[in-house]
């Protein structure tokens, strides 16, 4: 097996027995990357002067004894929205193109502080803004299990690197399902954590109440060891909370016995879903309940609203998020001639943004205008209100719900229409409406394309998600199946 094909925890070991080194394991990611990217295209930027003396730097410290990090020397892909400094932060956005932020996002500097070298920063739909990664400003990234089909988005690249195996572990953030969605379609675990559980310093905004950063992994084991790297308070973020961080890797062989397991029937019958796809979420249904989960349906009745009032509330907050694009402090400026400074915003704004943006920045200045505030902005946080307590009651009777990550498999490029792409979160911004954990883990094959399923865990509730995660993972194989490339 090359290096590049194990997982971080198998890297980790071999790593801390100094059977091989960290600048090893990188010369082999970037040998995979130069044998698959051109195919792939999940990289916007390769950082790989940094990555080798990153490495150099770990493997002088374990050579001289130091106490490291169990991730010390593993390598990490990021999705272009986390700012790394002095390195090229663009959102895949003209706007930013040539952004090189002055600073590192809190989850940066913990890997970075973790040890572990920066692969590069991977390609994503503009702003965090799709379901298939295509509204990227600059690139297609395909699917690593079939190249004329999408990664899922918007954190594409980060998903289609670790199911390629250029990189072992990624980071993405996730406002409806931009983790979990192209972990699924990918074949690989992906986990949107509790709001509050990791620090948002850092993550350039698109709806800043629903935004949340996660990993991206090939197994449960190096989810839960990514996820104690980055989760925890952050002076620098108001909104992530002081809740002690439990060690996830020590609680993942505590066994699934007993575990109450919601089955959201909206979710798995519903309309939309497809049928190969709630086959694989029923089998595995079937496998927890033989590992000792009691499962039984369940209805979450206002879950259907969740659509309509995501597309209020993230437009909403993205039109005042994207606001600070304007030419003059940082980023993109037109170089056509203006009459006076609003005909430079508006220029710039133009030439900067690409479609998708521009269209949800006007819903949600429309949205939040003083004649239709109360209409929709409000009326959508007190829906909110009701989809939150939804959620809430069902966590008297349940540990964990359950649920298909995405409705469908991955499909092919131009397939979808605008409103079939929208229609393709509706199993995962519940999630993010509500501020809860989502992860998801492959489940088996529809097509020959890789299934998620979708667990989701009340606030803080992570080590639940991954334990039962974990459990299901060591009943079944699906996550030893790579594409090939
Ligand atoms: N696909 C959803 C959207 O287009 C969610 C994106 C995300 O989670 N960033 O907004």
């Amino acid at each position: 097996m090359e290096l590049y094909e194990l997982t971080a925890h198998q890297l980790s070991e071999r790593l801390g027995t100094g059977e091989v080194s960290s600048r090893e394991i990188v010369t082999s990611c970037y040998d995979r990357i130069e044998a698959v990217e051109g195919k792939v295209q999940a990289f916007v930027s390769q950082t790989r002067q940094l990555a080798e003396q990153q490495a150099a730097e770990i493997d002088q410290k374990r050579a001289a004894g130091e106490e490291l990090g169990a991730l010390a020397g593993v390598p990490i892909a990021v999705k272009d929205l986390l700012c790394t400094k002095g390195l090229p932060t663009t959102c895949c956005s003209q706007i930013l193109e040539n952004f090189h932020p002055p600073y590192d996002a809190t989850v940066i500097e913990r890997c970075r502080q973790a040890g572990m070298p920066i692969v590069g920063k991977t390609n994503m739909d503009e702003f965090a803004m799709g379901s298939s990664t295509e509204n990227s400003a600059f690139q297609v990234t395909r699917n690593p299990w079939d190249l004329e089909t999408i990664p899922g988005g918007s954190s594409g690249g980060s998903a289609a690197a670790v199911a390629a195996c250029e990189a072992p572990l990624a980071l993405g953030s996730d406002t409806g399902g931009s983790i979990r969605q192209p972990a699924a379609l990918c074949g690989i675990v992906g986990m949107k954590p509790t709001y509050g559980r990791v620090s948002r310093y850092g993550l350039i905004a698109y709806a800043s109440s629903l935004d949340q950063i996660g990993p991206f992994a090939r197994d449960v084991t190096d989810c839960a060891m990514l996820l104690n790297t980055i989760a925890g308070p952050d002076d620098r973020d108001a909104t992530c909370a002081d809740v002690p961080v439990p060690d996830y890797v020590a609680c993942l062989q505590q066994g699934v016995e007993g575990l109450k397991v919601g089955i959201i029937q909206e979710l798995v019958h519903g309309e939309g879903i497809h049928p190969g796809v709630k086959g694989r979420v029923l089998e595995a249904v079937d496998t927890l309940q033989e590992l000792g989960c009691e499962c039984e349906e369940t209805s979450l009745p206002n879950i259907d609203y969740s659509m309509p009032v995501y597309y209020i509330i993230a437009p909403a907050e993205c039109s005042s998020n994207l606001a600070r694009y304007d030419g003059v402090r940082y980023g993109h400026r037109t170089t056509k001639p203006v009459s006076d400074i609003y005909d430079l915003f508006a220029k710039t704004r133009a030439e900067g943004f690409g479609e998708e943006v521009r269209l949800r920045i006007m819903l949600g200045t429309y949205a939040l205008s003083a004649g239709y505030y109360d209409a929709y902005y409000l009326k959508a946080l007190k829906v909110r209100t009701l989809i939150k307590s939804d959620f809430d009651a069902a966590w008297e009777k349940y540990d964990v719900l359950l649920c298909p990550t995405s409705p469908t498999v991955a499909w092919k490029f131009g397939e979808f229409d605008q409103l079939a792409l929208k229609l393709a979160d509706i199993c995962t911004i519940p999630v993010n409406i509500a501020g809860v954990a989502g992860l998801s883990i492959p489940c088996g094959f529809d097509d020959g394309m890789p299934v998620g399923l979708q667990l989701i865990g009340k606030p803080f509730s992570e080590d639940i998600l991954l334990r039962a995660a974990y459990a299901y993972e060591q009943a079944t194989e699906w996550h030893k199946q790579r594409p090939e490339l």
